[in-house]
């Protein structure tokens, strides 16, 4: 599988949408980003895997044409620009992309490369399937009990930027605003604002309900603080029951008519909704009976990552942030720079991520095929560095290495 230059694809290898479904050509072109700090290392024994695994599943069937597109440190090297436009446009046509980690720009007005990608292509979903893998060292006593994949709405919620400093004009302005629809708000107050939308809440229970139909997930749990915060996560709760009931009444059922109807329960995906803070303690005392939660912005990045801690942690979580038609799928961890170039972190969460990819693209065999093998290659103890110092009589391997053992345990 090779890498072109955007220039050399055709239309035949772009990916297309018809009637709103997605079209995946056998020789499909897509985007990636290297990444910075310990990003090439991981991208390089990522690529490895996946092109591995296709190769395997579908001989010469399928392939993929490998487009490379810069963002961060690169991209500022080579370009003088954190996130090209060269890049957006790339992204924008060929649709779905892989990245690994990218530095967050410090100072010229840029939050974070991953913020400013979610924005302008509103990828709106951030996915982040939580799975537990024998072996991996974990701080519960159960870890295999938790098996769930996290729809975090992406876009609203109190990362919307809207924050005024404390004793700012704008702040002090908003304050005596308050004040006149009967609020108060205790003077020198910094303030912030949660927009949660009717359109934001609904598009992504919409995607996590799809998802548990599709993937024959039991149930899907709206999770908020409704009871505090009545108009935005109450909200967020009242749309999510109305685009389930609207959009899929012949596939859901609510908890509410399973008590009258037990029956239901089996025969189709349940729509049930809990608290944030009594979430929280369910995941860790019975995991097993959640699947997939759809949580706004705030709830949801909480919760990915103690999810993510209680399987083993940040080197191996996948993650995915998805939109009408663009995805990209990402290393969930940072660039962990003092690693650089050292072939010595885990390439887990980018293979992972790579994973959904393929599921996204519905090459699923290829995804399970690695999925099998990265689970014997943990079972076989041989593992990174972060791993190997928390297991017992492990074998160190690097990067590279890991990603050669996981090829091998695909025979
Ligand atoms: P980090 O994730 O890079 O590192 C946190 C800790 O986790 C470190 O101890 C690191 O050694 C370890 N770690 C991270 N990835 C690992 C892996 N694959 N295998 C083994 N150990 C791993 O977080 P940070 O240090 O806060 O951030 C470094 C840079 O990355 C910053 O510029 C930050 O803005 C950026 N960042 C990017 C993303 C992203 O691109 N999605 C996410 C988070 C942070």
């Amino acid at each position: 599988m090779s890498i072109e230059t955007k220039d050399k694809i055709t239309e035949a290898s772009k990916i297309t949408f018809k009637d709103g479904k997605m079209i995946v050509p056998n020789k499909v072109a897509i985007p990636f980003i290297e990444g910075d700090g310990t990003g090439p290392d991981i991208w390089k024994a990522t690529k490895k895997v996946l092109e591995a695994a296709i190769k395997k599943t579908y001989k010469n069937e399928k392939e993929i044409l490998w487009v490379e597109v810069l963002a961060g440190q690169k991209a500022f090297d080579e370009k003088k620009d954190w996130l090209p436009k060269d890049t957006l446009d790339t992204i924008r046509e060929f649709k779905v992309a892989i990245k690994g980690p990218l530095t967050t720009p410090i100072g010229g007005g840029i939050r974070s490369l991953n913020v400013a990608l979610r924005q302008i292509f509103d990828l709106y979903a951030c996915i982040r399937p939580i799975k537990y893998f024998n072996g991996i060292p974990s701080p519960v006593r159960n870890p295999e009990k938790v098996n769930l994949t996290i729809f975090r709405e992406n876009t609203e919620d109190v990362y919307s930027g809207i924050e005024f400093k404390s004793n700012s004009d704008e702040a002090k302005k908003l304050i005596d605003f308050l004040k006149s629809l009967g609020h108060t708000v205790r003077a020198g107050s910094g303030v912030g604002i949660k927009p949660m939308s009717e359109l934001g809440s609904k598009r992504l229970v919409r995607k996590a309900i799809e998802y548990a139909i599709q993937n024959k997930k039991p149930l899907v749990t709206l999770v908020h603080k409704g009871n505090i915060m009545k108009f935005t996560e109450g909200a967020f709760c009242e749309w999510g029951y109305a685009v389930a009931k609207s959009e899929f009444r012949a596939q859901i059922a609510t908890e509410e008519e399973t008590n009258i109807n037990p029956a239901l329960g089996s025969e189709k995906v349940l729509i049930n909704d809990r608290i944030a803070d009594s979430m929280f303690q369910q995941l860790l005392t019975r995991p097993d009976q959640y699947s997939v939660l759809a949580t706004p912005n705030l709830n949801g990045d909480y919760l990915s990552d103690a999810c993510a801690a209680q399987v083993g942690g940040l080197g191996i979580a996948p993650g995915a942030n998805i939109g009408d038609e663009i995805a990209i799928f990402e290393a969930t961890h940072g660039t962990a720079p003092k690693y650089a170039n050292q072939d010595k972190v885990n390439p887990g969460s980018l293979i992972l991520s790579g994973v959904m990819m393929f599921d996204h693209l519905g090459w699923s065999e290829a995804g399970k095929l690695i999925v099998d093998a990265f689970a014997k290659t943990i079972t076989q103890k041989k593992v990174t560095y972060d791993l190997e110092r928390l297991m017992t009589d492990a074998t160190l391997v690097k990067t590279s290495e890991f990603a050669d053992i996981i090829i091998q345990n695909m025979n």
